[in-house]
């Protein structure tokens, strides 16, 4: 469903993508792990458009729930306003910490892409909204504003938020690392009923517990490259690279 080849960033003189691959499969999850600094969010923000990448391609293919052809951008070619665009709308992002927006209620949240980014009925993205508040837990939270919420409740808001764009596929960065421990369960517990509903997810996480329950692939990163990829029981219980070796064992 998504193909990406040869990525290629560097901010300044830091190189921190080389020669990124990554193929994901509809309905695959693809835990990205690697130590601080190695890339992961630059990986998952090259896929979105929310950077751009300075060389290599992105590829989706088409679907009928995007209603459209597939979806080719080369970033070594001169990339517009519309293939951001175009490249936004295939996915949604969840971040780290939540992005709410302050100002506005949790029903507010939601329905503005949906609304106001995506042109659907007002009336239609409330139903959906609420469908999908109910579904986290939140039915009750729909008038609150986000600072009302705890970290566990906002990350949920911030997980039907992504979910109620009708992403072709869902990124999650890091969504429990500004969680209190008490919190993690909750958010980790939706992400899992998500991948046994068959969304397609790549999920940057320290959780590796977590990667290797819910993930069917997991990429090791370090240094701006992929060191190792494979079924998760098997890089995080037998990996074979001396560096993976070492990443897995600290966080074990
Ligand atoms: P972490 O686990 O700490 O979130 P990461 O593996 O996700 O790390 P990235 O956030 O992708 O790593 O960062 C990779 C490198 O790119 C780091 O050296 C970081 O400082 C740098 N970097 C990321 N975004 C920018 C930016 N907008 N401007 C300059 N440098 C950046």
């Amino acid at each position: 469903m998504l193909s990406a080849r040869n990525l290629a960033k560097a901010f300044g003189s830091n190189v921190v993508l080389r020669d990124i691959d990554l193929d994901i499969r509809r309905g695959q999850v693809v835990a990205l792990i690697g130590p601080s600094g190695s890339g992961k969010t630059t990986v998952l923000r090259s896929l979105n458009g929310l950077e751009v990448p300075d060389a290599g391609t992105v590829t989706f293919a088409g679907s009928a729930a995007s209603a459209g052809p597939g979806l080719a951008i080369d970033f070594s070619a001169k990339v517009g306003k519309k293939d951001i665009a175009a490249l936004r709308d295939r996915s949604a992002m969840v971040f780290q910490h939540y992005n709410l927006f302050p100002h506005m209620t949790v029903l507010k949240n939601i329905i503005e892409g949906p609304v106001q980014v995506q042109k659907r009925p007002r009336a239609e993205a409330i139903e959906e909204a609420e469908r999908l508040l109910a579904r986290v837990g939140l039915a009750d939270k729909r008038d609150s504003y986000p600072f009302e919420l705890s970290g566990g409740q906002q990350q949920r808001v911030g997980i039907v938020r992504a979910l109620a764009l009708k992403p072709q596929l869902l990124l999650f960065d890091e969504p429990t690392s500004a969680l209190d421990p008490e919190l993690v369960g909750e958010v980790l517990g939706v992400i899992k009923e998500l991948a046994e509903e068959g969304w397609t997810m790549v999920i940057v996480t320290h959780e590796l517990a977590f990667a290797q329950h819910v993930a069917d692939e997991v990429i090791f990163m370090d240094g701006g490259v992929v060191v190792e990829r494979g079924p998760a029981a098997e890089v995080l219980r037998a990996p074979r690279q001396e560096r993976t070796k070492l990443f897995v064992k600290r966080l074990q």
